[in-house]
């Protein structure tokens, strides 16, 4: 099959790009960079969509970039990287004269209002309450598909929690303090910190790219969590990263610090979350790697 990624030379890109290449898979890049293997936006948008089975889109501004303070133009960036890329992409499967039997967005939880009860699945409701889920709902809107395309072309959005992996995402920042001992909870702890190993997530989004058998061809989306059905809290992930690395985790980050460094519409991500259950990933037969915290922190830190 040929699989196209936009933002595939990113952290989830590139172990999603490793997963289908050793399966066989031919993948080719979207990004603003020229390159082997890659094709640019610009090229994307002049020459129509290159021969592909399947298009996936994992293009984004990093949300937690520790570079850049929380003004105006950041979260210009942060929608724009991800709408405006999905509807080039989008288009351009609208467009072509063999669309993809396959197109998967990868989005975000931040849909899901956070809350230290509530329990979410694909199927809850959700309207927009903030800016994170505000920019959910264009992105997730930029990708839908015309429905005479959607007949043959399977729509799927994924939406991960926090993404874990040694080599890039929050654990590339958190190892640091964690290994210096200066970890902690954040804020309260007691939000829901809902997460995935990259390697899972990169299993998901592979998994979506093969027909379901039984599953009618829908105008609508399919949704899948991208989540480990573990569901934990902040504390629980303090602990269990200071209990695998063998260090104390005994300081807290009050919420009102982490406000002040990252502005308060990104420090929801870090200081409430959640609990985000990934019903129709696990009935659509898909099997976790790493379905707990120990093991996915352990194959991380490399114990
Ligand atoms: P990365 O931060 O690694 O970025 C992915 C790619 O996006 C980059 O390689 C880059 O490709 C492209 N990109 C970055 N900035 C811009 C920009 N300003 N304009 C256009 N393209 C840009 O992302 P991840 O791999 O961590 O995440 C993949 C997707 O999953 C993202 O959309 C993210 O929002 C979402 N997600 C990630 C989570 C996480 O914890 N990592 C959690 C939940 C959702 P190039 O330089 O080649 O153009």
């Amino acid at each position: 099959m040929r699989v196209l990624i936009g933002g595939g030379s990113g952290f989830v890109g590139r172990e999603l790009t490793c997963l289908l290449k050793n399966k066989g898979h031919e993948v080719t890049i979207i990004s603003r960079q020229p390159g082997l293997g890659k094709i640019t936006w610009g090229e994307l948008e002049s020459g129509g969509l290159p021969p592909c089975e399947a298009a996936v889109n994992l293009s984004g501004e990093n949300l937690m970039n520790p570079l850049r303070w929380w003004n105006e133009g950041y979260r210009k960036d942060l929608f724009s990287s991800r709408v405006d890329t999905t509807t080039i992409l989008s288009q351009a499967i609208a467009g072509s004269p063999s669309p993809p039997h396959a197109w998967v967005l990868v989005t975000g939880v931040a849909c899901y209002k956070p809350s230290l009860t509530a329990q979410y699945t694909e199927d809850s409701e959700w309207t927009p309450f903030d800016l994170l889920s505000r920019l959910v709902k264009e992105w997730e809107w930029a990708g839908r598909l015309p429905e005479n395309i959607a007949q043959n072309t399977r729509q799927v959005v994924i939406r991960p929690g926090v993404v874990l992996g040694r080599d890039g995402g929050a654990m590339k920042q958190m190892m640091t303090p964690f290994w210096l001992g200066l970890g902690g909870t954040l804020g309260s702890g007691r939000q829901p910190f809902p997460w995935i190993h990259v390697s899972d997530l990169a299993g998901i989004i592979a998994h979506a790219l093969v027909p379901f058998p039984d599953t009618p061809s829908s105008a609508v989306p399919q949704v899948f969590n991208g989540v480990a059905p573990a569901l934990n809290t902040n504390y629980e992930f303090t602990k269990e990263l200071g209990r695998v690395l063998r260090r104390p985790t005994v300081f807290p980050v009050p919420g009102f610090v982490i406000e002040a460094l990252m502005g308060s519409e990104r420090a929801i991500v870090l200081t409430q979350g959640q609990k985000v259950e990934p019903k129709r990933t696990l009935e659509s037969g898909f099997q976790y790697q790493y379905p707990d915290l120990s093991s996915a922190l352990k194959e991380i830190v490399g114990r």
